[in-house]
This record gives C-alpha cells, structure tokens and sequence, in this order.
C-alpha cells in the first residue's frame, strides 16, 4: 500500500462508447495485483465526507426500475469482497448523497435493497481476460448470466482488477464500473452512474463533447480533452465537486428555466430518470463530533459513545499506513493488548453523513503502587 496523492480537485472518470485499444504492455500487467485497497478506498472517501447521504427505502426494494451495486472479482483470485465491504457500503451512501444533495433531498437513488433499506450487492467472479474494460465485462456477464439481462436495472459494477492507465472508470446506456487499480474507485462511481444514466448529451450547453462539462465544478466537469473543452469556473465552492449540474443547465434539475436547453430536451435531464425516485425532502445530516473520552490502557481502547454515531478504530505505524482494528463499532471500547505501545491508536466517529477527525488514544498514566 503506497501513499496517495493528496487532494486531487475533481472527480474523474472516462467514458468511451466503443472498446478501447489497449497496449500490449498494459495486457500483461493485468495479472498484476490491483494497486488500491481497502484503506486507500477510505482515503477517498474520508475526502468527500460531509457530502453521503443513507439510501433510502423505495417500494419494496426490488420492483420497477433499480440500480443494482455488484462487486466483481477475478475467478482464479482471491475474493476481497469482505476486506472492501464497509467502504463499499459508504461509497453508496456517497452516491445516495450526492444526489439527494443535488436536489433538495427529492431525488434519490432506487438501488436494489433489502427490508432493512440496505442495498443489496451482489458478488461474481470473471476471467480475468474480461476484467479489465466495461464492454469485455458487459458482454460477458449478459452471455452467462440471464440475471444480467433485465431492461429495469442499472448495473453499477466495482471491479477488483487492473484497467488501464487511461481512465478511472466507465459508463454508458445503463452500466458503469470503477476499478480498484485506479486512484478514483469508490470515488468515481456516482460519476460514472450519472453516465450509465445518459450524461452527458454532447449539444448540453456547456458540453466538452467527449461525455463532460466545462463550466465547473461539479460531478461531470472536468477537462476531459474534448473538443469543445474550455477554462470555466462557474462554481467555484469546494463542496461543487460533489453535486450535480453547476447552473442547473446541462443534464440535472428539477425544474430547469423556461426556455432553456434542459426545459427543451427533458430526456437529457438525468433527475427525471426512472432510476430516481421523487421522494418527500428530509433533513440530510451533518458529520459527527470528534470522539470524546479517548484513553487507551494496558489492554484496551475506551471512549464515550453518542447515539446515532458508530466508531472506527485504526492503528497508525511510523509510514503512515493505517490498519482497522474494528468499524462501525457502537460499544465504546476495543481490544489493544496485540497492538505495541509504539503504534498510535486514534477513533474516528462516522454517521450517514461521513466521518469526525481523528483522536488520538493517550496513554492513561498508571500510578505504580507500593506495598510495604
Ligand atoms: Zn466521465
């Protein structure tokens, strides 16, 4: 696990219509084991946080058009699914957010889910031959699996293996797919979801003409090297990189003005998808408080629980990686007696709305005691 670039300013992804050529020299590292992991997911993550949102109960999870999350693995290699599981479940609440953000809190995502209002994803192996670009796998999972089939479903796919170089992730006409050797993965998604949904058209007023928009920033605009490509900051709030449609005028509003290109061609508006559904606003929450309380003694690591708010606990060597010992942990204490008293421990509170700042675990002092 190496360090990550800090900070990039905009979401990325790629959309291509057709196969891409790939190198003959990128064919070969595709054996390669993809560079990111869990915890590089989180660092993505942690960057959007204030920004998710829960997914929400829609009829009864499986009915009419949805979006279906799949986490894709190579047959012949390890399944991580149970390694990315919490990010990947936090990604959803990222993508569930950045659209109920976007419009007041009337549109969310119909994502397949559970009683319990839980997406449901699903897990399936791929040669790896087939791992490494959107149309590889699309035709694959359609001819083997009838499941992949179904006109009223999105399939939103991550994919635990190496694509190219060249992009981040891929989207189109129902199908999008992030990958994990890519920097963006669980980042890109709601980008490359918004593809799979139809955006961007190319006559969108403020179109690249390669699948994006220029008047920045928002989740589709970025310089992508299209054609019509040009240098426009139109919302320049740090929070923009995480909503929909700067200006409400190319491919996202509820109620675009009258007379322009939106109102004229509702197709292209991705919020009167039927993969949305038009649901009562609520209030959207806001990111915990910092843990309090925060001690760390001979065997374990204590601190103050608050309702609604779950912790996660890492451990942080001399290089900066980081390794969970639990998440999502709602008791308020965790074991530490196999961690060395060199590592730091530090507790992180999360909620539907991203995550605290970290706190460190001091040492309590232990009075030594004399018998005599
Ligand atoms: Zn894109």
């Amino acid at each position: 696990m190496g360090a990550l670039a800090a900070g990039a300013a905009a979401i990325v992804g790629f959309s291509v219509p057709a196969a891409p050529a790939v190198p003959e020299s990128t064919v070969q590292n595709f054996a390669a084991t993809p560079r990111q992991s869990p915890v590089d997911a989180d660092y993505y993550l942690a960057d959007a946080s204030g920004h998710w949102a829960a997914p929400r109960c829609v009829g009864d999870g499986r009915s009419g058009p949805r979006v279906q999350p799949v986490f894709v693995h190579r047959k012949g290699s390890s399944n991580r699914y149970q390694q990315f599981r919490t990010v990947l479940q936090r990604s959803l609440s990222l993508t569930t957010g950045i659209f109920e953000r976007s419009s007041g809190a009337r549109r969310t995502v119909r994502w397949v889910h559970d009683t319990s209002c839980r997406p449901v994803i699903w897990q399936v192996g791929v040669p790896a031959a087939v791992s490494h670009n959107l149309v590889d796998l699309r035709a694959y999972l359609k001819d083997t699996q009838p499941r992949f089939r179904d006109p009223d479903r999105v399939y939103s796919l991550w994919v635990d293996a190496t694509t190219s170089p060249e992009w981040s992730g891929l989207g189109d006409d129902r199908w999008s797919a992030t990958w994990s050797s890519s920097w963006g993965f669980v980042w890109v998604d709601a980008h490359e979801l918004v593809h799979a949904l139809g955006a961007l058209r190319p006559d969108a007023p403020h179109a690249t003409g390669k699948g994006h928009c220029y008047d920045a920033y928002d989740v589709m605009c970025y310089r992508d090297s299209g054609p019509a490509w040009r240098n426009v900051i139109a919302c320049p709030a740090p929070s923009a990189q995480y909503r929909l449609d700067c200006g409400d005028d190319d491919y996202f509003a509820l109620k675009p003005r009258k007379g322009s290109w939106l109102a004229k061609n509702p197709g292209a508006n991705v919020a009167r998808s039927r993969f949305l559904a038009r649901v009562a606003s609520r209030v959207l929450p806001t990111e915990p408080p910092p843990a309090t309380g925060v001690v760390r003694d001979a065997d374990s690591v204590d601190w103050q629980v608050q309702p609604g708010v779950r912790y996660d606990v890492g451990v942080t060597d001399g290089d900066g990686s980081v390794a969970w010992l639990t998440q999502d942990n709602v008791t308020g204490s965790v074991s530490t007696w196999e961690v060395p008293t060199t590592s730091r421990v530090f507790v992180r509170a999360v909620n539907d709305a991203g995550y605290s700042q970290r706190i460190r675990a001091r040492t309590s002092v232990v009075s030594a005691t004399t018998s005599g």
